[in-house]
């Protein structure tokens, strides 16, 4: 079975934070308990699963290689220093009492098991998000070990049956008043116990190893988009099928454009003689500059739409606009002539509101604020 997303399986949002991710486990953990679901055995691999999920999330280092790399990033195989069942932060939050009781390896129920999927962030400027393109990405992942074609024995030998449980890949344990099956400790679930490992993988049967992948991203992609790269995964263990790579999304903001879907928006800045008399300006688009003609007694926050400027959307349609807000500027560093131009226009406006529509309105709504009216 695919191992699911920890955020999923803890149902949080992926910027939860360490109070929400615990009171997330809490809850689930208190669901699945295997004392509150006796001989239940998917409860039990809910919980297990919650336990993994939180125990990954609630370290901050391994945390961020697994939002990084997904799984490949906090698998134990992967040589990251792994979750394994039932650490610290589980103790922490129910006391020692159970803590050990799924201990030892992950996920053994022995056989074929299909390889983990793994998620790998692409990060991409805004006119690639755009457009498309073709990026070769470098992502850490299991292959099977060539020198012993994943067996993990030496050649020549084969693995033996595990003498701890016999080949079940399960042994049961005595706790008090409970009795627990627990996944063999020496085989982790396998039954079998390789006695002469294979050099090249240390009897693992898989071997770590990084290869480059030329993916190719379509027009119009957003954050969160994911491109899925079949049979890209891990690889699965005992001859198991290989899992899937997720190539997420994440757009670079940019520095003229913000993006809202398929509409693209950007603030213009105009002088204020401009905004007065209307003139032409020159805007930024994704396919170059445009002129805008802008009407005499525009005011700052007004918005011009250029229709069909914004993104075409991946899952298709026609393409947004693109919206530019007028932000008329206050001239600064003005020599003589100007100030004296600028003192005379003042003085032409002495006494009439009728060239501020907004500050008209202003000071009406003043008088009747104040109860002059
Ligand atoms: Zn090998
Ligand atoms: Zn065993």
């Amino acid at each position: 079975m695919a191992k699911r997303d920890y955020y999923e399986v803890l149902g949080v949002e992926r910027g939860a934070s360490e109070a929400d991710l615990k009171k997330a486990y809490r809850r689930l953990a208190m669901k699945y308990h295997p004392d509150r679901n006796p001989g239940d055995k998917a409860a039990e691999e809910s919980f297990k699963e919650a336990n993994e999920a939180y125990e990954v999330l609630s370290d901050a280092s391994k945390r961020a290689a697994y939002d990084q790399y997904g799984h490949a990033g906090v698998d134990p195989q992967m040589g990251g220093g792994g979750p394994g069942f039932g650490g610290a932060n589980f103790s922490d939050i129910f006391g020692d009492v159970f803590s050990d009781f799924f201990g030892g390896g992950r996920g053994g129920r022995g056989g074929a098991q299909r390889g983990s999927d793994l998620r790998y962030t692409l990060e991409l400027d805004l006119e690639e998000a755009v457009r498309g393109t073709t990026v070769s990405i470098r992502v850490p992942t299991l292959v099977n070990c060539k020198v012993c074609d994943g067996s993990g024995a030496k050649k020549g030998s084969a693995p033996v049956t595990c003498p701890t449980c016999a080949g079940i890949g399960q042994v049961r344990m005595q706790q008090g008043f409970f009795s627990v099956q627990q996944t063999c400790p020496r085989c982790h679930g396998q039954g079998k116990i390789i006695s002469d490992p294979c050099d090249g993988c240390h009897g693992e049967g898989r071997v770590e190893e990084f290869k480059t992948l030329s993916v190719k991203v379509p027009p119009g992609v957003d954050t969160g988009d994911r491109i899925r790269l079949s049979g890209e995964g891990e690889a699965g263990a005992q001859g198991g099928p290989t899992g899937d790579l997720y190539v997420v999304i994440n757009v670079r903001e940019h520095s003229i454009f913000q993006r809202d879907g398929k509409n693209l928006y950007c603030e213009v800045p105009i002088s204020f003689t401009d905004a007065a008399l209307g003139g032409e300006l020159e805007v930024p688009t994704l396919d170059g500059r445009v002129k805008l003609k802008i009407p005499e007694g525009t005011q700052t926050g007004k918005q011009f739409r250029l229709r069909g400027k914004g993104v075409a959307p991946v899952r298709g349609g026609g393409p947004g606009d693109l919206l530019c807000r007028v932000a008329v500027e206050t001239p600064v560093n003005l020599d003589r002539r100007q100030r004296e131009l600028l003192e005379e226009f003042r003085a032409s406006l002495e006494g009439n509101t009728t060239h501020s529509p907004k500050a008209s309105g202003w000071f009406e709504g003043m008088k009747r604020f104040f109860g002059d009216l």
